[in-house]
């Protein structure tokens, strides 16, 4: 499972950390950085090997 941490306090520069199950860990500071980390984070949820089961066939 995939999940992802967001903290952005006021006057401070906000920090995401993503992390996942097999083994995914990022974490990135700094607002242009924390949006590109979600964005990463979503296509992550399609990519991870452990969320495609549809691939399973690929041998
Ligand atoms: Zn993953």
């Amino acid at each position: 499972m995939a999940w992802l941490h967001v903290r952005a306090p006021r006057g401070a520069s906000p920090a995401a950390t993503s992390v996942c199950a097999c083994g995914r860990d990022r974490y990135a500071t700094g607002q242009r950085k924390v949006l590109a980390l979600i964005e990463d984070h979503a296509a992550h949820r399609t990519v991870c090997p452990l969320r495609s089961p549809e691939r399973r066939n690929a041998a």
